[in-house]
Order: C-alpha cells, then structure tokens, then sequence
C-alpha cells in the first residue's frame, strides 16, 4: 500500500481525499463499507500540516498532508513539500528500531506529499494530559527505549561508516526544516525579530537582557554550531511533549518531519525541557488539593529517570553490541582494554549529559521569547502568574546554558528546578514582575 509517486500536488479537501482513499484497495477495505458512509474531520494542530481523521465501519486512519507552506503563518511563509517524505523515511526508520512506539505506515504518496497512519486512539497529546495534571506511567520506559534504540542503532557506534554516511545523505535535503529549527530555536529568541513574542509587559526586561547578554549569546552560537555540524545520528527533531501521544498504557512518537542527523542531545533535550516546563507551568493550572505536589513530584521524578534510564538503555546496547566503525574493538583488547573502554562511556555519555542539559535550556527559552509557544504556559490565563512561571523556567535555562558544566547530573537540575520556585529570589532578579 505504499510507494505511489502517480500524480501531481494538490491540496486534497474532503471530497479529495475521499475519492483518493476509495481508490486504494487495502485502505478501502481497512476502512470498510461505502466510502460514502465514512466520517472525515481535519484535526490538525499542529503548526505545519493538514491531518484527517478517517473512520469507517470497519476501521480508522489518520491522514497527514504538507501544505507548500507554514500552515501556522500561510502562504507568505512557502515550507517544501518534501518534508513529508522525510517524515515518511523517518516514521520507517524508527518503526525498524523502536517497534511500536511510533504509528504504523500505512500508505505514502510522496508526490502529493501525503502519508496514511495508523489511527492512535484514545491516544491524546501528551502536553494535553500533562496540562490537565494527568502523570503517565509507561512513559519513561518507552520513551528511552525510543530514544535509545534510534540514536544509538543510527550513530557510528552501531553502523559502518559507509551506512552512516549513506543514512546522513538520506536526510541532508531536509534541510529547509533544519533553518527553522536554526532560526526559531537558536537565533530569533536572542535578537529583535519580528515574530517574537512573550508575556508582556512582565518579561519586557527579561527579553532585553536576554538580547544582551554575551555570555548567552555565545553559549547558544556554540549550541547552534553544534545543531548545523554534528551528524551523530538520526534525530527525531522535535521531540516535544505536543509530538507524543499517550494513553496510560501506550506511547507513540509522531511527527518526524524535522528528522535529520544531528546531535543526540537535541532529541533527550526536548524531551526535558517540555516535563521542565510542564512543571513551571502547573503551579498556574487548576489541580485538586493535593493532586499538585504529587504531579509535580511525578514530573521532575520522570525528569531523572528520562535521563538516568536512556543512559542506562544506550550504554548497555553499546556493550551488547558495538558493530559500528568508532572505537575500533581491535584498540580495545584484554582486561585492560575492556577497563579504558568502560571508562570512554562512561565519558561519552557525560559528553551527551551537557549536549542534552544545553539544548533543553535553549527549547525552553524559545517557547518563552519565540514564534511558537506551548499550552503548558499559554493556558495560564492570568499573565502576572503565567510570567513567574516562565521567568523560573528561563532562569533555570539561563543557568543550564551557560553554567552547564555545573549540572553534573540530573539531579542538579531538578534540585535547581525545585529551588526555584522561591519567588522572592525571582523579584531581585526580574523587578517587572507582579506581586
Ligand atoms: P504537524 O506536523 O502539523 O505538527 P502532527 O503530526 O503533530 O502535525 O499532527 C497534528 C495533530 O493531529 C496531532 O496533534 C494529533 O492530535 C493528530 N494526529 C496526528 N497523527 C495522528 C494519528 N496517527 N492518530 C491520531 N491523531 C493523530
Ligand atoms: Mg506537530
């Protein structure tokens, strides 16, 4: 059911997509009855794309089609349309490597830039639970599964030097989604840029200092260099809380159209930043006495066990089995040489530990002074409450950015996360801010 390059681009409205559909004989038998009869509702809510839900008598789908530009900003902002090949590669790629934590491929047709998948239901947009309080507890289980399996099988330690550079070149033309990412992500929150935006007129000054704060401006330059030139493997790309759908029993990642090779600590940093923020946020949502402290007790427990558990996972597919060209095992002979090798990981992993607690300060700050923002902070609907919320959450990540070789391990940063929440501390740092 896969595979069809017939036809050219267009935008494909209900009636389209019915007709398109009808003609796919698995899909049309998947879905089952009269195409007719089946229900059609476009659900997107996401910033780039159309996706339908699709349900018939027998079955569901969901349907996910780019539009040649920036659905979040229209036509003005032109977006290839070969994201959602990149997209489908990558949804491919990760079904391979981390076996049912992503939905299931179903159909792809790359010239009208559309991809069938399967329907996830009830599964809902992680960030929605969180915002409503709700903890979940597969999610550090599967989602350092997913982490581990594919950075770790897509890096130069599981591959030959030959199937990387093959994988890298794979990707390297989605690069119209890497700008983005360079521009919104590591760029535009640190300069005047014309879709900024932040709680004003509390974060007024705090934006400014951030435009002129050097040591921060380097730090995130370095992090940006280190976004553009380190292919260490397959990256989800936005790996936030709003790409994850949940049930209290299931975890599926979606949404991979920023997929590219790059840092491993862009991925386990997003996944950090968003349980970061969703905990700077709750003290402004409505909770149930007592169901307050243990969310939050919950988050910043998730907070080191992401971490501690995707260290623990991709280390011990190292020493299970390092097929790759890096670190030759020929180097590495003998009692002594298993003993320097242990020694490496342990290096290299507290290498991806800083990767990882710099790029989460830098997701975090885009989501406050950027073009995109998250519902974790945006339904706090009083400004003052909803501006100490994320004045905390940006000086964690100021600190995490610059200071990084002082969170040694993840405990330093929910430790600091925690220490936070002293809004008096917060005053002398940011006068403008209420009460
Ligand atoms: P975008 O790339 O525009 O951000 P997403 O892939 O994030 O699009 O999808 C937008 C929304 O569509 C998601 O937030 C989710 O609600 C819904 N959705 C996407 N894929 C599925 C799926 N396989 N099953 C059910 N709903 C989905
Ligand atoms: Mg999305």
């Amino acid at each position: 059911m896969s595979g069809d390059r017939a036809g050219h681009y267009r935008i494909l409205h209900e009636g389209d997509l019915r007709d398109y559909l009808a003609g796919l004989s698995g899909l049309r038998a998947l879905l089952g009855g009269e195409p007719a009869s089946w229900s059609i509702t476009e659900v997107g809510d996401g910033n780039l794309n159309l996706v339908f839900i699709v349900k018939g008598a027998g079955g569901g789908i969901a349907v996910k089609q780019a539009l040649p530009y920036v659905r979040l900003v229209g036509e003005s902002w032109p977006l290839p349309l070969s994201r959602a090949h990149y997209e489908y590669l990558a949804l491919s790629r990760q079904a391979q490597l981390a076996p049912g934590l992503v939905p299931a491929v179903l159909h792809h047709n790359d010239a009208l830039a559309l991809t069938v998948m399967e329907l996830l239901e009830p599964h809902i947009i992680m960030r929605k639970g969180l915002v409503a309080g709700k903890q979940y507890p597969r999610f550090v289980d599967d989602i350092t599964a997913f982490m581990a399996r594919t950075l770790f099988f897509t890096s130069d330690l599981a591959l030959s030097a030959a199937e990387k550079k093959e994988g890298i070149a794979a990707f390297a033309g989605n690069h119209a989604l890497c700008k983005i990412t360079e521009d919104l992500i590591f760029t535009d929150p640190y300069r005047i840029a014309e879709q900024n935006r932040w709680t004003a007129p509390y974060l007024d000054s705090l934006a400014a200092e951030l435009r002129n704060d050097m040591e921060l401006h380097v730090s995130v330059s370095r992090l940006k260099l280190k976004f553009m030139a380190s292919p260490e493997a397959l990256l989800h790309g936005d790996l936030h809380t709003g790409s994850i759908m949940v049930t209290e029993s299931e975890t599926r990642v979606i949404d991979p159209e920023f997929a590219f090779y790059g840092p491993m600590g862009f991925d386990s940093g997003a996944v950090l930043a968003n349980l970061l923020m969703a905990y700077f946020a709750s003290v402004g949502h409505e909770r149930a006495a007592g169901e307050r402290a243990a969310f939050e007790g919950w988050v910043l427990e998730t907070v080191e066990k992401v971490w501690t558990e995707f260290a623990r996972k991709f280390l011990d597919l190292w020493r299970a089995g390092a097929t790759g060209d890096a670190y030759p095992p020929s180097l590495f002979t003998g009692d002594k040489g298993a003993a320097r090798l242990e020694t490496e990981r342990q290096a290299y992993m507290q290498r991806l530990f800083a990767d990882t607690v710099g790029f989460a300060a830098a997701k975090i700050i885009r989501r406050i002074f950027g073009l995109a923002h998250n519902i974790d902070f945006e339904l706090i609907e009083d400004a003052g409450k909803r501006a100490v919320s994320e004045a905390r959450a940006v000086r964690l990540a100021r600190a995490m950015m610059v200071e990084t070789a002082t969170f040694r391990t993840i405990a330093d940063v929910t430790g600091a996360a925690r220490k936070l929440r002293d809004a008096r501390e917060l005053r002398e740092w940011m006068p403008d801010l209420p009460g």
